[in-house]
């Protein structure tokens, strides 16, 4: 009987499907709160949440795939992964909406001060006068047009936006099929009433969002960042914000996280924070957890999951007989 690691809170709490999905698939499932390198050596398979997964863990384990609850791959070691032919699969799509429409939110709060006038009225019973924005003409500058971006920029332009996007990897073509005009990031930076990041984290996209690009937005503009944390350089954005470089931000993912109790952002001006809940709807665990469940059940019967990120690997399974 194959064995299942279960390391991510959401997985089945919602909905008992994936754990049936598994069960009736005979494996054996564990869970785990934690990545214990001990655990993992006994283990078939991991449905993986945000942990990390080091080079070191996954060598001295005894993993023959990584399936993690999510599309991000930051957290696990992918090169040591792929050196050790185990295939990382991704739940591409499941959140895309859910995450979207987070962004949207975030736009609404940052644009009408929603928390700060809630705030002002709850907490300290003042009724104030405060002064928003129309979304209604304004432009939108999305960095990263993958799957969230292009859902983000369809919600925006419903309401009216105009929306700018800098992709290198995503052609003006394709941008023009949704009504999205394809600019360079200086552009984006200097002209976006809102810029939105929706880019994976990578060694060249760490800290992509700096002092520089501060220096470039309008000092009327909102960053709104639902990607992930080490894009955005923390500190230089804090000060962006205290020195009414930019107008305000929100962000959904940090450097560190949870974070820490001392970190910069707290007490920061027009700074929303919100604890990495873009895919934390019923829908989108739902999608998880069954699409993570799946790509197990299909691994193990020699079929080629879905959604590999480690594109070598597919290709080794392929060689090796798994079915598409
Ligand atoms: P995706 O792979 O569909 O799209 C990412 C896009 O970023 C691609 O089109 C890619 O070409 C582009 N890109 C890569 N490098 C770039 C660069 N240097 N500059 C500009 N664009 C670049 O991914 P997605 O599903 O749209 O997810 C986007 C991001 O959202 C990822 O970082 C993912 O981890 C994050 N995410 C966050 C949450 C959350 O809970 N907040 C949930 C899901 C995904």
């Amino acid at each position: 009987m194959k064995t299942v690691l279960i390391v991510t809170r959401t997985f089945g709490k919602y909905s008992s499907e994936p754990i049936d999905l598994l069960k009736n698939n005979g494996f054996d499932l564990r869970w785990s709160d934690s990545l214990d390198p001990d655990i993992l050596k006994n283990v078939d398979a991991i449905i993986l949440g945000t942990g990390k997964l080091s080079g070191d863990i996954i060598q001295n384990s005894s993993l023959k795939i990584i399936a993690r609850n999510g599309v991000g791959v930051d957290n696990v070691d992918l090169k040591t992964a792929t050196q050790m032919g185990i295939p990382v699969t991704i739940t591409v799509n499941a959140n895309t909406i859910s995450v979207a429409e987070l962004t949207m939110g975030l736009i609404f709060v940052l644009s009408r001060k929603i928390v700060a006038v809630h705030n002002e009225l709850y907490e300290r019973k003042r009724f104030s006068s405060s002064i928003g924005v129309e979304l209604f003409g304004k432009i939108l500058g999305i960095i990263g047009f993958g799957a969230i971006g292009k859902e983000t920029a369809k919600r925006a332009l419903c309401l009216g936006m105009k929306v700018l996007a800098y992709d290198p990897f995503v052609d003006k073509q394709t941008m023009a099929q949704y009504s999205v005009e394809c600019v360079d990031m200086e552009t984006l930076l200097k002209t976006s009433d809102f810029v939105s990041l929706h880019l994976p984290l990578n060694q060249s996209t760490r800290k992509l969002i700096g002092k520089k690009e501060f220096e470039m937005m309008k000092k009327t503009a909102f960053l709104i960042n639902t990607s992930r944390g080490g894009i955005v350089d923390e500190v230089a954005l804090v000060e962006a914000l205290r020195q009414n470089q930019i107008a305000g931000a929100a962000l959904d993912a940090f450097e560190i996280e949870p974070l820490p109790e001392d970190s910069v952002l707290y007490n920061c001006p027009n700074l929303i924070l919100t604890p990495h809940i873009g895919a934390h709807t019923y829908e989108a665990i739902y999608k998880m957890n069954m699409m993570a469940a799946q790509s197990v059940v299909d691994f193990f019967n020699k079929k080629l999951p879905k959604h590999i990120a480690n594109g070598e690997v597919a290709e080794k399974l392929l060689k090796q007989g798994f079915s598409q």
